[in-house]
């Protein structure tokens, strides 16, 4: 099996490596023996998680990037060009929801300001999108990569509330066949575009909606979504891990356009 899943030699970019999701991801692919870039939006963050990985044992950078601008992304391209000389797998990690895009008891719908919608659009979807023409680029010339999207289950059926956020995810789902499609054929039939839609997972951009901020008890929100989570748990980063090695890996050469769901069988349960 190790052929299969073998990353050693391979050369690893994950935006939104900061982020506790991704982070994970990118010390994985590290102890793998991939030599990862460690993107985020803070520098110094950045250079630490990539310190850790060097750390353990692994190859890392620490570096800069902002997938809302493209001078931000290709200073970050050429900073891994010129310490790795390649790009087999891109995480597009950067993405998530904002309070300020969320329907609550204080904010209708009709409230909701159009720079806080545009914000979780261009966030998830237009960060996705010129990440992997910045990136892709460099894997249309070697004619091999893997590129993996973090979509969610909204993506499938929306979730109350995130109107913005599950517009934007749908979008990811349709964006990555697209893109499959796209890169085989017009330059290669070797590279690949996939995504994983993660279930629940505690992090910082979904705590205000499933932590009572006084009590620290589950929200009635957080009630619902183990109760409607077979396996009766949120996820942990850890969960993850093994279908992004899948993915990034040979072991997946055939797998090219598909969104896998990582949720404790969520979206499997109708709810009776
Ligand atoms: P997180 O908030 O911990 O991490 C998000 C990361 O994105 C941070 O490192 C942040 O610095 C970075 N980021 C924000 N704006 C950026 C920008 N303009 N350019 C570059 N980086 C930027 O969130 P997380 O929960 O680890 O989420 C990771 C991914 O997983 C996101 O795409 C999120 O939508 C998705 N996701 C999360 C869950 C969940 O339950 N937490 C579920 C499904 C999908």
């Amino acid at each position: 099996m190790d052929k299969f899943f073998d990353l050693s030699g391979k050369v690893a970019v994950v935006t939104g490596a900061t982020g506790i999701l991704c982070s994970e991801m990118a010390r994985e692919l590290g102890r793998r023996g991939a030599k990862v870039a460690v993107m985020g939006l803070e520098d110094d963050l950045s250079k630490k998680i990539a310190e850790e990985i060097n750390n353990e044992g692994g190859t890392a950078i620490g570096l800069v990037c902002n997938v809302l601008e493209k001078e931000s992304l290709t200073s970050a391209r050429d900073a891994v060009l010129d310490a790795f000389g390649r790009i087999d797998i891109l995480i597009n990690g950067a993405g998530g929801n904002n309070k300020k895009a969320t329907t609550s008891k204080d904010l209708s719908f009709f409230d909701i300001p159009a720079d806080a919608l545009q914000f979780v659009f261009n966030l998830n979807i237009l960060g996705t999108i010129m990440a992997t023409q910045v990136f892709g680029e460099v894997m249309t010339k070697q004619g091999t990569g893997s590129i993996i999207n973090i979509s969610s289950m909204n993506a499938y059926r929306p979730l109350t509330n995130i109107v913005a956020y599950s517009a934007a995810k749908a979008g990811i789902n349709n964006f990555t066949q697209w893109m499959a499609v796209h890169f085989n054929q017009n330059y290669s039939p070797n590279i690949r575009v996939n995504a994983i839609a993660p279930g629940f997972f505690l992090t910082n951009q979904n705590r205000f909606l499933l932590v009572d901020e006084k009590t620290g008890d589950h929200t009635p929100r957080a009630k619902q979504i183990l109760g409607h989570t077979p396996m009766d748990r949120y996820g942990d980063p850890e969960d993850l891990l093994g279908t992004i090695v899948f993915l990034a890996s040979e072991a997946s050469a055939f797998v090219n356009g598909v969104v896998i769901p990582i949720d404790g069988g969520f979206s499997a349960y109708s709810g009776v």
